[in-house]
């Protein structure tokens, strides 16, 4: 299973605005560019949400029955580990084999030896033509590379090893990620981490490093634009460069996770892959959910007050809601409006307070951020909940496929 050059994680929580999420790739299409989906549901989501792995693949099956989809699509066991990838062998034909949490274990005295001993004649790939972060890497260095990134390696391995006993070598598409990290990874660390995924026999197609600067969850990156579009396109080039140089797919290529909503990136990574003639994985899925509360505000009536009982309901539990998302969102609560006045609002006031538009001055990130972590909320309305997007289907999925197609696809994929 070969996956295409351009992939876009889409999915979402509450699995009804699959059709919606195709329209965009099919508006892609007619515009020259296809992107195939990647429906991706994380072990996390499933376990607040209270849904199961193939819930994510039926849902992805009837979307693209809907709308005719004739291209490929995929099913995503999201930041799996050994411990949970047994629940979604069935129903993924794509596997992100999350080893951020392996990062920093020491591999035996023995492995880092044969690590070295292999690795040591590439490091006369520096310097690295277009790399100049990096313009050598030690012996030392290589040693430090070794004992931080080998055990994760190996982890990867190990679940890489055991989905494809179960599925077959040939029928899942296997990315490797280490975006949960705590440091990000430099491009010569990426270099020497393909060249131990190529080692231990992962085929690995595409790789999600964490970049530099902090991707929160939708909203616009927080960090040095300039340090990441060096970082980038210095990734694209050490990528080429393993793929010549290693036992690696030939389509293997980057990842970037909680990509909803990277704006000032955009334009950069639109660059960087159109100069490299790059392919790019793009994970976003957790704004879709905040489409629908756009729609329901927007819809009225029933479908504003359930957007405002979902914010009351999240303000109070607070704590709880953000837990799982620690180290990834990053809320000023002084900065979050009182309950007792988002249920005065309109409409608009709803809509202006939570669509991601920097100029509008009505925009509220820590509203957003709130709401975005605040889905387990509307996962208890259970069937209600689901009834009103029943009922404001047309509106919400017209956010919906604006939300990803104009906002994201448009200026990541089509040339301005
Ligand atoms: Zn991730």
């Amino acid at each position: 299973m070969i996956l295409e050059q351009y992939s876009i994680g889409v999915g979402d929580r509450f699995a009804h605005q699959g059709a919606a999420q195709l329209c965009a790739l099919q508006e892609a299409e007619r515009r020259g560019v296809t992107i195939v989906p990647v429906w991706n549901k994380s072990f996390r989501e499933h376990s607040i949400v209270g849904t199961k792995p193939g819930d994510t693949r039926s849902a992805a099956d009837s979307a693209v029955k809907e709308r005719g989809w004739k291209n490929s699509y995929y099913v995503d066991a999201d930041h799996i580990g050994l411990k949970n990838v047994d629940l979604f062998i069935d129903s993924s034909n794509f596997f992100t084999l999350d080893v951020a949490d392996y990062i920093g274990k020491t591999a035996g005295e023995k492995d880092i030896e044969i690590f070295i001993r292999s690795m040591s004649k590439y490091l006369a790939a520096f310097p690295m033509p277009g790399v100049r972060t990096t313009t050598k890497v030690t012996e030392a260095e290589l040693l430090a590379i070794g004992r931080k990134y080998l055990y994760a390696v190996q982890e990867a391995g190990r679940i890489y090893r055991h989905i494809a006993a179960k599925k077959g070598l040939d029928h899942f598409v296997a990315e490797v990620s280490t975006d949960e990290a705590n440091e990000p990874q430099t491009p010569a660390q990426l270099f020497f981490i393909l060249a131990a995924l190529s080692h231990e026999g992962v085929k690995v197609q595409t790789i999600a490093p964490k970049f530099t600067g902090s991707f929160l969850k939708g909203i616009d990156y927080v960090g040095s634009v300039a340090a990441f579009s060096t970082e980038f396109e210095e990734d694209l080039l050490v990528i080429a460069h393993a793929v010549k140089t290693f036992d690696l797919p030939k389509n293997l290529k980057l990842s970037v996770h909680s990509g909803s909503d990277k704006f000032s990136l955009y334009p950069i990574i639109h660059r960087a892959i159109k100069k490299h003639s790059a392919g790019l994985h793009l994970k976003t899925a957790g704004t879709t959910w905040l489409e629908e509360l756009i729609g329901l505000a927007m819809a009225g009536g029933a479908g504003l007050d359930t957007a405002k009982q979902v914010y009351v309901k999240a303000y109070d539990r607070i704590d709880e809601l953000c837990k799982p998302y620690e180290t990834v969102i990053d809320i000023d609560r002084a900065k979050l409006p009182d309950p007792r006045t988002v249920l005065s609002w309109t409409s608009e006031e709803y809509a202006n307070a939570l669509r991601h538009n920097q100029k509008d001055p009505r925009y509220n990130l820590h509203f957003r951020q709130l709401l975005h972590v605040g889905y387990k909320v509307a996962a208890e309305m259970g069937d209600s909940y689901l009834q009103m997007l029943k009922a404001s289907r047309e509106i919400i999925g017209k956010n919906v496929t604006e939300n990803l197609f104009d906002r994201h696809i448009k200026p990541i994929f089509l040339s301005s």
